[in-house]
């Protein structure tokens, strides 16, 4: 694996510069911490990940998860990192201090994240899954489940999942058939298969706790009969575990994280399946939605960080590997020596390309983690304004950095030419990982649904409206500097198109025309994704610009801000035109794939 995985010159450009993290610690919340304190944690982070995480990346997926006598066995060195991981307290780091976490600001929990992601990707899973589980339990489990389950899960001794997905219900959770029937000890019998449950059962672990959706027996159809269960593969009698009848029925063998076993479990075979109820019955889909919003900002973590890796990867390669000689040079002369591929524009375009969709991913994931932060010291009407923000721009934030961060790994294996394509490098391995990440969490499809058929409209339109104000300060905040003038116009006229776009389509949701309104719904989100991360670079090179201008740089620095204004630019010129393209089909009135009366598919 190449030597740079990732930036912390970036990183700390990200949370000190951008997002100024240490303000937070003013505020009660976040007291208990200060400048230095978050310092040290990142710190440590990178340590662990370099001398932990990075070392396995390519053994882990080559030894992948075996099924064998009913047991699931992981590579070893996972129960190292996980203990390794809660030990350092970075399994809690995002719960509240009353839970057992370390209540770390969601900005430094992201930029963790990202670079343990970006170390090894395919072993992350296992220790990311554990404290949405926690959470969850600490949200909205009893006092007893809290002092049972939360303090093992967080020291990395038992693991936590999310088991949701059943074998004929993915996206459509609604149709989970999975049951509980109730018992007068106070626990439930539940019942059903559960599939795709990443890290469950498996053997670095004492025990693992599944929180369950099921349906209470003759509760309502669809999702409003649904419930969220602790359901443990080993319960806890007489201060002893004994088995909880979760069988694991077998593995998935997938097309990458191979660390992360994918399990196929069935609960009740014997009868003696116990879960416990968290909170309110039925509510349980809304309680998942608080998992499922952080792991999907978790998953577009994933993808940025994964394509962070492939463009160093590339990078480092692009500045050693010799081939042709330069475009202006007349005629190829054999007895010259060879230019270094990173001398060729098209090279220099894929970098560059990469680059952008790495820094304005995550600029956009660190903007969301920002709003979770400021939930938390902010009340009344500014409250609820980043409740809203946060709300409708996760779906944004978990499909940009996976669909573009996809484009950017090939263009990263592309740069490698055919020792991309083979596994002596890892970007061969990056582009297997991160394949999934458009796909769990909600595909691409349902999280551009929930943008358009949700999003739009939430509260009247008021999130949107939001959203719009955000973007207009930064381009009012640009228009002040003359370098950055014609970027500004830019995007105002980017966002006059979308809304132009927008208004275009709910047009069809007023008259009722469902189907026409959201059919192109994913190519809604990919427009609207480019003008976000355009919003995030121009916010970005207004950072630069004014460090430039300040001046007394050091030479490393002022090549950090040089290289931000010029991504940007690159991003401004490069991947804005692409949004035109996507208007004009977004309003084209011919839609061919709706109401089909002749087969098509022949
Ligand atoms: C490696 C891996 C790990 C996973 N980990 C977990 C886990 O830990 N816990 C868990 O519960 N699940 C997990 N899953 C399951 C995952 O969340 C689902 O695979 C995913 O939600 C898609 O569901 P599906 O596979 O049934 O596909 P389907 O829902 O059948 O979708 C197939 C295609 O149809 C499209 N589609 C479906 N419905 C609609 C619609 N209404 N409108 C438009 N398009 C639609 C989808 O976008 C997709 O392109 C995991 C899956 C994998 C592969």
């Amino acid at each position: 694996m190449a030597k740079q995985y990732a930036s912390l010159r970036n990183i700390k450009f990200m949370l000190h510069e951008m997002f100024a993290v240490s303000e937070l610690t003013k505020y009660p919340h976040f007291s208990h911490l200060d400048k230095e304190s978050l310092g040290m944690i990142l710190d440590a982070a990178v340590q662990l990940a370099d001398t932990l995480l990075k070392p396995y990346y390519e053994e882990m997926d080559r030894n992948e998860p075996q099924f064998q006598n009913g047991e699931i066995k992981v590579h070893p060195h996972v129960k190292t990192i996980i203990r390794a991981m809660g030990e350092a307290g970075f399994t809690g780091s995002g719960l509240s201090l009353e839970a057992g976490g370390q209540q770390l600001p969601e900005t430094i929990g992201s930029a963790i994240g990202f670079w343990f992601a970006a170390a090894n990707n395919g072993v992350t899973t296992f220790s990311a899954l554990t404290p949405g589980a926690a959470n969850l339990i600490a949200s909205f489990g009893t006092q007893e489940m809290k002092d049972l389950y939360i303090a093992k899960m967080l020291s990395g001794e038992w693991q936590g999942t999310m088991a949701l997905t059943e074998p004929h219900a993915g996206s459509s959770l609604h149709y989970i058939t999975s049951s509980a029937e109730p018992t007068e000890h106070g626990y439930y019998k539940i019942k059903g298969q559960k599939v795709y449950i990443s890290a469950g059962n498996h053997d670095q672990v004492e025990n693992s706790i599944h929180l369950m959706l099921a349906k209470i027996k003759g509760a309502p159809a669809g999702t409003k009969g649904i419930s969220l269960f602790v359901v443990p593969q080993k319960r806890i009698e007489d201060g002893k575990l004994i088995d909880n009848d979760v069988r694991s029925i077998g593995i998935y063998h997938k097309m990458g994280q191979k660390a992360t076993p994918a399990t196929h479990l069935a609960t009740g075979e014997r009868d003696d399946c116990r879960g416990w109820l968290v909170g309110e019955p039925h509510k349980g889909l809304t309680y998942m939605f608080q998992m499922m919003n952080e792991a999907r900002i978790g998953t577009g973590i994933a993808g940025a960080s994964i394509a962070s890796a492939a463009y160093y990867a590339a990078l480092e390669y692009a500045n050693e590997r010799t081939q042709g000689q330069p475009l202006g040079q007349k005629g190829q002369d054999p007895n010259q020596p060879q230019t270094l591929i990173i001398n060729h524009p098209d090279v220099k375009r894929m970098l560059l390309f990469q680059k952008a969709v790495v820094e304005g991913s995550l600029g956009l994931l660190m903007q969301c983690s920002n709003y979770a932060d400021l939930v938390h010291v902010t009340e009344g009407e500014e409250k609820e304004k980043y409740e809203l923000l946060l709300d409708f721009l996760t779906p944004v934030a978990k499909t940009y950095p996976t669909e573009f961060g996809q484009q950017a790994v090939s263009a990263g294996v592309q740069c490698f030419g055919g020792g991309g394509y083979c596994n002596d490098f890892p970007v061969a391995q990056m582009y297997r990982d991160i394949r999934i990440t458009t796909i769990y969490e909600g595909t691409t499809g349902i999280q551009s649904l929930a943008l358009l058929g949700r999003n739009i409209m939430l509260k009247n339109g008021k999130a949107a409206i939001l959203y719009f104000q955000e973007v207009g300060k930064t381009i009012n905040e640009a228009e002040k500097y003359d370098a950055l003038k014609p970027y500004a116009k830019i995007l105002q006229a980017e966002m006059g198109r979308l809304q132009k776009v927008t208004q275009y389509l709910v047009g069809f949701a007023m008259k009722g025309e469902t189907e026409l309104f959201l059919a192109d719904a994913t190519l809604y989100m990919e427009m609207f994704g480019i003008i976000a991360i355009a919003w995030q670079w121009l916010a970005q090179g207004i950072v630069a610009k004014q460090a430039l201008l300040i001046g007394n740089l050091q030479g490393e620095d002022e090549n950090f801000y040089e290289s931000k204004l010029h991504t940007m630019k690159f991003f401004f010129h490069y991947e804005i035109p692409k949004t035109q393209g996507l208007a004009t089909r977004l309003l084209d009135t011919e839609v061919l794939t709706v109401a089909l009366e002749k087969e098509i598919f022949v």
